[in-house]
């Protein structure tokens, strides 16, 4: 038999999953080449059906589904096609015990346990759901690398959502996972089905593991549900699975549920007989608005409201008013928008002095100064481009970018990090004519409520335990995963001590 003839056996959506169960597919070729590349670590076993619980199977399982990731980001996302690491991802299958799965900036890591009541192997390498959603994290690191550690709680939580929406995605490119989420809803896809219910498995041995509140039945988290928008200032640190916390995983269930709303209103409005193939688009077209809006939206206090605002924008302007209307709809009935009628984001503002370069060159001085000059004064403050992104030729183009500050904390309940920096933002966007002129702009400078929100924030992280206690010897992320510490203060070069996140996880350790 030819290599390219084997065939390995895998899951599509959980193992868990109602109605999953092993296929047979075509082993991943040529996964470290290309946009979004990634090797699993250790020797490729012989394409083969193993059986599950077996290394080799779970080898393939982790590539096969880190490969329907690859294909879908590159067909949505080919640019930059580079994770933070480089080239190459590497993802490791066992990297010890716990009920958990990581993105850490090197790698992403998986993790095995034993369900305490059912005594399976639980394996988070396992579910698809759980590869692609550590995927995302990595992909949203790549596009947005200034999130990663910005002090802020919806932020935070953007990065989980993120990742489920990556994990949604994926699940619904694959034909025969859209035919299961229908049958099983009887066409109504604003009922929770096997592609919205995540992590079945893992939500399990979690309920089995650390009790009844730590997950919902059923799956870790179901984008199908009813959560809206709340201040988290005002939310408990933690709560039971079936209400609303501050914690990140908690909180992101708010912008995973208004993306799928929004996904069923697409599906609705859609006249397509063929149901499965109406819900596949409408996961794409949802997926795009939420990556553009992802792409764009500045970092802040109230990242939920500008992500829903630029997703309006962009349906507004891609798919037109008609669309667009029940999408804010879904976002308003969530408390995402203050009002379904989203104002254009860059207000008037020209200037035929200042002039955009042409290309991807660098901004000339004239264009510093006039930035500097929208954004106020700031002593110290790092001035970084996120790029001379054509939003699209007809529209002229956008320079967006951020002014980077650093917020002292002082205080014992900093924990760890009283003494520290965190870093926060000021975001610009500059419009510009066909002609390069300056046409418009709109700043978006952090203010006391921003401010708030960071050192709310890290009063957060230190009373759940999450900031590692200072230490002269540098730690691993394996080290500050195992004491639950998701962040640390890290010296830097320039002699400031700032707060930074080491590891971004599946669930934080209970
Ligand atoms: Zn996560």
């Amino acid at each position: 038999m030819k290599e390219t003839d084997a065939r390995i056996r895998v899951y599509l959506n959980d193992p868990e999953g109602r109605g999953d169960r092993l296929v047979d597919v075509a082993p991943p070729e040529k996964t470290e080449s290309g946009p979004w590349g990634f090797r699993v670590e250790g020797k490729m076993p012989e394409p083969r059906a193993y059986a599950p619980d077996t290394s080799e199977f779970l080898h393939w399982q982790i590539a096969s589904a880190l490969d329907r990731g690859k294909r879908l980001w590159t067909r949505n996302l080919p640019a930059p096609g580079t994770w933070i690491p480089g080239p190459v991802l590497p993802a490791v299958a066992v990297a010890g015990t716990d009920l958990n799965a990581y993105y850490d900036r090197k790698a992403l890591r998986f993790f095995r346990d034993i369900d305490a009541k059912t005594k399976a192997v639980v394996q988070s390498g396992d579910s698809p759901d759980i590869v692609t959603h550590e995927q995302g994290h990595a992909i949203l690191d790549a596009i947005r690398p200034d999130l990663w550690d910005a002090p802020h709680f919806e932020v935070a939580a953007f990065h989980e959502a993120f990742g489920d929406l990556a994990a949604i995605a994926v699940a619904l490119a694959e034909p025969v996972l859209a035919e299961r989420a229908l049958s099983e809803t009887k066409d109504d896809a604003a009922r929770s089905n096997l592609v919205s219910r995540l992590a079945e498995e893992l939500g399990e041995a979690v309920r089995d593991n650390y009790g009844p509140d730590a997950a919902p039945p059923g799956a870790l988290r179901d984008a199908v549900n009813t959560f809206a928008y709340a201040d988290p200032k005002a939310l408990p640190d933690d709560a039971p699975a079936r209400s609303l916390s501050a914690e990140p995983h908690s909180f992101c269930r708010v912008i995973t549920g208004a993306c799928w709303d929004m996904l069923v209103a697409i599906f609705r409005a859609s006249r397509d007989p063929n149901r499965p193939a109406a819900l596949a688009r409408a996961c794409e077209r949802m997926s795009a608005l939420a990556v553009a809006a992802a792409q764009t939206a500045p970092s802040g206090a109230d990242f939920f409201g500008r992500f829903a605002r630029r997703v309006v924008r962009e349906a507004r302007a891609d798919d037109g008013a008609e669309l667009a209307a029940p999408l804010a709809q879904a976002l308003f009935a969530r408390k995402l928008l203050a009002s379904p009628d989203v104002p254009p984001e860059l207000a008037p503002d020209e200037d035929p002095t200042v002039t955009a370069p042409p290309g991807e060159s660098l901004p000339t001085p004239t264009l510093v100064r006039a930035i500097e000059a929208r954004l106020g004064p700031a002593p110290g403050g790092v001035l970084l481009l996120a790029g001379n992104r054509a939003i699209a030729p007809e529209r002229g183009r956008v320079l967006r970018g951020r002014r980077r500050r650093d917020l002292f904390l002082h205080g014992a309940e900093y924990g760890p990090a009283d003494g520290a920096a965190v870093e926060i933002s000021d975001a610009f966007a500059l419009g510009f004519t066909e002609a390069g002129t300056l046409s418009a702009s709109r700043v978006h400078n952090a203010g006391e409520d921003d401010a708030d929100d960071a050192r709310a924030f890290v009063r957060f992280l230190a009373r759940r335990g999450r900031i590692a206690p200072a230490t002269s010897a540098p730690r691993t992320s394996a080290e500050l995963a195992r004491a639950g510490h998701t962040h640390e203060v890290v010296l830097e070069e320039d002699g400031v001590r700032r707060l930074r996140r080491a590891w971004i996880a599946r669930k934080e350790t209970p």
